[in-house]
């Protein structure tokens, strides 16, 4: 029997249903990883995550690993050559602001050890369960996350992309109640 998955998964495409079953929602503790979604979910807004997802192996390639210290030093030569980057999004904002928000985040782990204590103490180390049979954009608690990380200078950090980052590191697990990867029940 075919399994079942998230109502929103594309059956098509094989990348997003090895997204789905092997990342979305599972509880993610290191820093590298969760720095990687970090940039990658930045540069989301406005775009299909899919599309990022497809991009993701040429941003590895153009971002030094997702190596945010490397990233954190990059200055306008190598902003320039990413904007001639056609393989990534050439979105002098969202690049520029992946530089600021690098050093943020390194700035985060000093302050708190890792950016993973720092992120799971919003929720006291708990993964948030969706209750409802709707997904909701954003919450209360990535209002909260998103307040800071601008305060602390960040961009790109929108309440909505927030929870989509939420969902992808497993801080909020949001699986449909008949996927198989729900493991509510
Ligand atoms: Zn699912």
């Amino acid at each position: 029997m075919e399994k079942k998955r998230c109502f929103w998964v594309d059956l098509s495409s094989p990348v997003y249903i090895e997204y789905h079953d092997r990342e979305w929602g599972i509880p993610v503790y290191d820093d590298e990883k969760l720095y990687e979604m970090f940039l990658l979910e930045t540069f989301q807004a406005g775009l299909s995550w899919i599309t990022i997802l497809k991009k993701r192996e040429f941003f590895r390639d153009a971002f030094d690993g997702f190596d945010v210290k490397k990233i954190a030093a990059y200055g306008t030569e190598k902003v320039e050559e990413l904007m001639q980057n056609a393989q990534i999004i050439r979105n002098r904002g969202k690049i520029t602001a992946a530089v600021q928000n690098a050093g943020i985040f390194i700035d985060i782990q000093k302050q708190y050890g890792s950016f993973s204590e720092y992120l799971w103490g919003f929720t006291k180390d708990k993964v948030i369960v969706n209750q409802e049979d709707t997904i909701p954009v954003k919450t209360e608690l990535s209002d909260r996350i998103s307040k800071d990380l601008k305060k602390r200078g960040m961009r790109y950090v929108g309440s909505v992309t927030i929870y989509s980052y939420l969902q992808a590191v497993g801080v909020v697990n949001d699986h449909d109640k008949d996927c198989f990867c729900n493991r509510k029940k």
